[in-house]
């Protein structure tokens, strides 16, 4: 039986290395997206908190306006207050006098909405410090994920070195014939496993029934077999 040659099993190695080195590279070619994806979610975290101090600052700005408003009006009333002083005639008292109370009206109404925005202010600051302790937490651990993947990439990068030097020497090791076989495997069959055992007379690589005419291939011949459905090369472990 073919799985207890010698021969075999270091097509085995070559197989089984060469799957690690496949896995290995789906990893690797994965990480750059993944990298991407953490710095998008770190840049959404970061435009949040932008957003919570921007609202904080345009009602800031609101309020110093309402304030400067509010000044003039103040300065205006006692500028009539000085003419009111001056004045002669009674009717041009009065119309200061009016002017006056209308002023005040003006000032009481700027008063009562810049309390209105000094209590939106309290509430964005609340919101915008604790939106920057919860996110900047939040942040810390995405740039650490972040280190993490890069960390993986750059050992990855060395393990594949490693292997493909492993794979090399196993590939050397093996007889000619059954890596051309193999070879011819893999171009036939999309994905790993390319040597499947079987089980109970099932490919564990499709996990479909293989012919009795395949079982007894692997069971005498010495050569490689392919399962009759997927085309990858069969053998028994036992
Ligand atoms: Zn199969």
């Amino acid at each position: 039986m073919l799985s207890n040659n010698s021969d075999f099993k270091k097509l085995l190695l070559v197989h089984s290395r060469d799957r690690r080195s496949h896995l290995m590279g789906q990893e690797l070619n994965n990480i750059p997206r993944l990298i991407i994806k953490m710095e998008s979610k770190i840049k959404l975290e970061k435009d949040t908190i932008a957003a919570a101090t921007q609202d904080l600052r345009s009602l800031e700005a609101q309020n110093s306006s309402i304030e400067k408003e509010i000044n003039s009006i103040t300065d205006q009333i006692s500028r009539n207050k000085n003419k009111q002083l001056e004045v002669k005639k009674n009717e041009e008292y009065q119309a200061l006098e009016k002017e006056i109370t209308n002023l005040l009206e003006q000032q009481s109404s700027k008063e009562d909405m810049q309390i209105e925005v000094l209590v939106k202010i309290d509430g964005a600051k609340e919101t915008a410090e604790i939106a920057k302790s919860k996110i900047t937490e939040k942040v810390e651990s995405l740039e650490i994920e972040k280190l993490g993947l890069i960390k993986r990439q750059e050992e990855l990068q060395i393990e594949t070195e490693q292997l493909a030097t492993e794979l090399e020497d196993a590939r050397s090791d093996t007889e000619e014939i059954l890596l051309k076989g193999y070879d011819r495997t893999k171009k036939v069959v999309s994905r790993p496993p390319y040597i499947a055992p079987l089980e109970e007379q099932k490919c564990t690589g499709c996990n479909l029934r293989v012919s009795n005419d395949i079982v007894s291939s692997v069971l005498v011949d010495q050569k490689l077999t392919h399962c009759d459905q997927c085309g990858r090369i069969v053998y028994c472990e036992r």
